[in-house]
């Protein structure tokens, strides 16, 4: 697998200065790495004075290294009363250290103890493409990009307004200063981006002075005798476009379920305030009511866009759980671990062939034998061996929605039991209407987040989303002691809750919402080809069953972003996703299918992030292949429209 993770290894100078035997260089001027980042980087972008005043400041790092230009800088943002109101600090880093590695550079800097002990805390596994950790509720946003600068900064999507190029010498370390890589940082550069490195060299003034950049020199640190600095000023016609001015900040949610309750997190977390309007009279009413769905990701062989996109959404989601709890908000999860047992033998030596064909972090999964697996079954054992992904667990979907409402606290205004039947728009905003023709709520942005509920809403017409009837089976949690992990399969069934356990779940297109016994059965029996001769009075374990309605694209994938304008898609012809004609203001947050839990969180990221204009959470090509008018294009692109 291409651009997997090799983390680097501490070594040390004979003076102690972290060194990379990879490159033969050390990660910071030997004479003091704090002074270094004061002097070069932040002084050199004049900073803290250009953040202050400003409702977001964007830095973009190459190379985080030991995390102490982070540190610094983050620490001085702290220290100023007049801060800007977020900082973004992108990062990228080929081979980051592991956490342990962390701890001993970090003690050598007790100035930032506390927040080097915060990042450690949520530093992630070490697993390529974007990571975002969030400080102080929200308002100091790390986004740790790992693998290949060069490649990831093609797939960024921010605007930047100071960088810090920080690779290794560039004779040693070439690629962290190419012509390319500068072509990017223009690529990104908001209008009066500065720059500044400690390198003078003159490949690196070329390149990025073709790239628009005008640079000085300035006196050095420590041994160095100069340092660079530099404005972006490109020729006025290679000038990136002024950036669209930032929406009013008030919108309607359409849907209370998992996409609907994190996206008003997420948008109360950034000053918006949110009227979210569902027909039934509490939160997760519908598929997100169930009593506990299990949240794993997908790997494949090749990494797939599947694979990647529900990687990075897995571990943002425990991230935002594990902070919503610190906030005084816990929803009730558990990371059991989740173990995909294998569907035959063929199945269980590919599954087994793909974890020793690359170095998978154990944290993230592991294969385990059928034998080795019945310590986690309460003795029995499983039909195959299988994929262990020990972060994986059981959520508990309405906790997970209250946490979520309760976050937002009065930026919310609820109304429940009031259905939507029609959207208009006037007077530039959006007004959401009930069946006897009042208006419930009306703002500039509407997001809708219905769930299977899609069908209904006229802005939703041609949007290719199945409704799918899925029954879930509760049985009495004796009939499953000692289960400890999830297991799943084409079903699956979770560890005790409430004294009962969750298995499931049925699959087909009817619309009949009451459950039935067959689909019990057929639940009992997916659980049958888990745990062969587990359950022995299957019948009587029955506590109850649920019916609920999936929401699925034909790729299975989420639907996030501007909806397309049906009526002036006919006749369009241009292929590209970003000219598409899109209705104002009115964004989507649907087909999460049977993954609700691992897409909520990312997925209101990524529009909270667009909406806002931050840095994006995901790789460019993730966020296209997640956007409402890719159905569209490829109709246009077939000549269907
Ligand atoms: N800024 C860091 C700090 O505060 O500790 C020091 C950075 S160190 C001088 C250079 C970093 O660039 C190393 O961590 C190295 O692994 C990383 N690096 C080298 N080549 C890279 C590449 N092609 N893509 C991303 N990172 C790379």
């Amino acid at each position: 697998m291409s651009g997997w993770i090799e983390p680097a290894g501490l070594c040390r100078k004979d003076d102690g200065t972290p060194y990379s035997p990879t490159y033969g260089d050390v990660y910071h001027a030997i004479e003091g790495g704090p002074g270094q980042a004061r002097e070069v980087f932040l002084a050199g972008n004049d900073l803290p004075s250009r953040w202050r005043g400003r409702d977001r400041f964007v830095i973009l790092e190459t190379g985080f290294g030991t995390g102490l230009n982070f540190l610094a800088t983050a620490t001085a943002w702290r220290e100023d009363p007049r801060r800007s109101g977020r900082l973004h600090y992108l990062s990228l880093e080929k081979h980051p250290f592991p956490a342990a590695d962390l701890a001993e550079l970090h003690s050598a800097w007790p100035e930032f103890a506390l927040l080097a002990a915060e990042l450690r805390q949520r530093w992630p596994i070490l697993l390529p493409g974007l990571h975002r950790l969030e400080f102080d509720s929200g308002r100091l946003v790390l986004t740790l990009v790992l693998g290949d600068a060069t490649q990831l900064l093609r797939r960024l999507s921010a605007r930047v307004d100071a960088f810090y190029l920080d690779g290794f010498a560039p004779d040693r370390n070439p690629e962290m200063w190419s012509p390319e890589l500068c072509r990017a940082l223009a690529r990104l550069a908001a209008p009066g981006a500065t720059l500044a490195t400690w390198s003078v060299a003159a490949a690196v003034r070329q390149a990025l002075a073709r790239n628009g950049f005008v640079l000085e020199k300035r006196p050095g640190y420590g041994r160095k005798r100069e340092r660079l600095i530099g404005r972006f000023a490109p020729h006025p016609k290679a000038a990136p476009p002024a950036p669209p001015p930032p929406p009013e900040r008030h919108a309607l949610v359409i849907g209370a379920g998992l996409a609907g309750c994190a996206a008003v997190e997420r948008l109360a977390a950034r000053g918006w305030n949110v009227e979210l309007i569902d027909a039934r009279p509490t939160p997760a009413g519908a598929a997100s009511g169930n009593l506990a769905g299990l949240y794993l990701p997908l790997v494949s062989l090749d990494d797939n866009l599947a694979a990647r996109l529900s990687r990075t959404a897995f571990m943002h989601a425990r991230r935002r759980w594990i902070d919503l709890a610190a906030r005084g908000h816990p929803a009730r999860w558990r990371d059991c671990g989740v173990l995909q047992v294998a569907r035959d033998a063929e199945h269980e030596a590919r599954q087994r062939g793909l974890i020793e064909s690359v170095p998978w972090p154990a944290e993230f999964i592991r294969f385990i034998s059928a034998d080795a697996a019945r310590q986690y079954t309460g003795g029995h054992r499983p039909a195959h061996g299988g994929w262990l992904f020990p972060l994986a667990g059981w959520a508990h979907p309405p906790s997970l929605c209250a946490a979520h409402l309760a976050a937002a606290g009065e930026r919310l205004r609820q109304h429940f039991g009031r259905r939507v039947t029609r959207l208009e728009r006037s007077g530039g905003m959006w007004r959401a209407v009930d069946e006897v023709g009042q208006e419930i709520a009306a703002a500039a942005v509407a997001i809708l987040a219905p769930g299977a509920e899609t069908g209904n809403l006229n802005p939703c017409a041609g949007l290719p989303i199945q409704r799918v009837r899925g029954q879930v089976s509760l049985i009495d949690a004796t009939a499953l002691t000692g289960l400890e992990l999830g297991l799943c399969r084409e079903g699956y069934a979770t560890p005790e809750l409430d004294g009962l356990c969750c298995i499931g779940a049925s699959y087909a297109l009817d619309a009949d919402p009451e459950p039935r016994p067959g689909d019990d059965a057929g639940n009992l029996a997916r659980l049958e080809r888990l745990l062969p001769g587990r359950v022995t009075s299957a019948q009587d374990s029955l506590r109850g069953a649920r019916v609920s309605f999936r929401a699925v694209a034909p790729d299975r994938l989420p639907l996030v972003g501007a909806l397309p304008d049906p009526l002036a898609l006919p006749g369009w012809r241009n292929t590209r996703l970003a000219h598409l004609p899109r209705i104002e203001g009115l964004h989507g947050l649907m087909g999460y299918a049977s993954r609700g839990l691992i897409w909520a969180d990312l997925m209101a990221e990524l529009l909270a992030s667009r909406l806002e204009g931050d840095p994006l959470p995901l790789e460019t090509d993730l966020v296209e292949a997640l956007d409402p008018g890719r159905f569209a294009l490829k109709r246009i692109r077939r000549g269907g429209l």
